[in-house]
C-alpha cells in the first residue's frame, strides 16, 4: 500500500537517506548505518488517490449507519486497487461475518491474525480502522493482543497510548474469565504503561481482580486450590510489574498502593483454603 519511492527517507540526526527496507516500513523504527541514531520515520498518507479515500469515508459512513453491504461494495471497490488495505478488508469481512446470510467469520479472523502483523497502514486508513475496533469491540476484543502488539511495533508512543486507553479498558471489563490474559498480554500492558499516562487501562486491570466473574476475590471460591493457585501466578503476580512500570510518579505510586492491597487479600484467601 504505502508508496514511499517518491519521498526519500532522511535520517533525522545525520541527513543520511535511510533505506526503505520492508522491516522499516512495516515498524517505522530504523538504525542509521551512518550515525548509529535510531528513530521513527513519518508515517505516510494515502498512496491510492482520491478515489480510494473517497471508498473509504464512503465505507466507515454506511458502516456507522449499520450499512454493512453497502460498507462491503466500498471496502471491494478499495480492494480493486488496493488489494491488502485492512480497513477495506473490515469492511468487506465484517459484513461475511456479521451480517451476510451465511456467517463465515474464519476471514474476519484473518484480517486479525494474519493480514494486520504484516499491513502497511497509511494515515488515513489507520485512523479509520482503530475507530472502527473501538466501534465494534464485541467483535474485535478478542484480538486485543493482535492489535496492541501491532500498534506498539509500529505507532508513536502517544497514539499506541491512546488507541489503548480507547480499548482495551472497555474490553478489560467484558472479559468474562482469565483465559485472556496471557504472558504475551501482559508484558505487551507492561510497555505501553511505560509510554504515557493509562489510567482507564491502570485502573481496569487493578478492578479485574476484583471484578472478573473468575476472580476469587469475587467468588469467594477459595478452596479450589488448583484454580486460585493458578490465577495467582498467571495473573495476580504479572499484574505488579505492569503497574511497577507505569510512567508517571503519581499515577504509579496510586496503583502500586492499591495493588499491594488487593495481592494481600489475595495471599490471606489463598491461606484461609
Ligand atoms: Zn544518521
Amino acid at each position: 500500500m504505502a508508496n514511499q519511492e517518491t519521498q526519500l527517507l532522511l535520517c533525522a540526526s545525520c541527513g543520511a537517506p535511510i533505506d526503505a527496507t520492508r522491516e522499516v516500513m512495516k515498524t517505522r523504527r530504523y538504525n542509521c548505518m551512518y550515525c548509529g541514531n535510531s528513530g521513527l520515520i513519518p508515517k505516510p498518507h494515502n498512496s491510492g488517490g482520491i478515489e480510494v479515500q473517497t471508498a473509504l469515508d464512503e465505507g466507515m459512513r454506511q458502516f456507522l449507519n449499520g450499512n454493512f453491504d453497502s460498507a462491503k461494495n466500498c471496502g471491494e471497490r478499495v480492494l480493486a486497487v488496493s488489494k491488502n488495505n485492512v480497513t477495506a478488508l473490515f469492511f468487506v469481512n465484517y459484513y461475511k461475518a456479521f451480517s451476510a446470510a451465511t456467517k463465515n467469520t474464519k476471514a474476519f479472523d484473518q484480517v486479525f491474525d494474519e493480514v494486520l502483523p504484516e499491513a502497511e497502514f497509511e494515515v488515513e486508513d489507520e485512523e479509520l480502522f482503530k475507530q472502527l475496533c473501538a466501534k465494534t469491540i464485541h467483535h474485535t476484543g478478542a484480538f486485543e493482543e493482535q492489535l496492541l502488539a501491532k500498534f506498539l511495533e509500529y505507532d508513536d508512543p502517544k497514539e499506541v497510548v491512546d488507541f489503548t486507553e480507547s480499548f482495551s479498558p472497555v474490553n478489560i471489563m467484558m472479559r468474562k474469565d482469565f483465559e485472556w490474559f496471557t504472558p504475551k498480554i501482559a508484558s505487551l500492558y507492561e510497555q505501553i504503561v511505560a509510554l504515557g499516562p493509562t489510567p482507564k487501562t491502570a485502573y481496569a486491570l487493578y478492578t479485574m481482580c476484583l471484578k472478573n466473574p473468575e476472580s476469587p476475590l469475587l467468588t469467594k471460591n477459595w478452596y479450589l486450590k488448583t484454580k486460585v493457585d493458578r490465577i495467582y501466578k498467571d495473573v495476580i503476580l504479572p499484574l505488579e510489574k505492569i503497574f511497577k512500570n507505569i510512567k508517571d510518579d503519581a499515577l504509579r505510586a496510586k496503583f502500586v498502593g492499591g495493588y499491594a492491597k488487593v495481592k494481600a487479600a489475595y495471599e490471606a484467601g489463598m491461606k484461609q483454603g
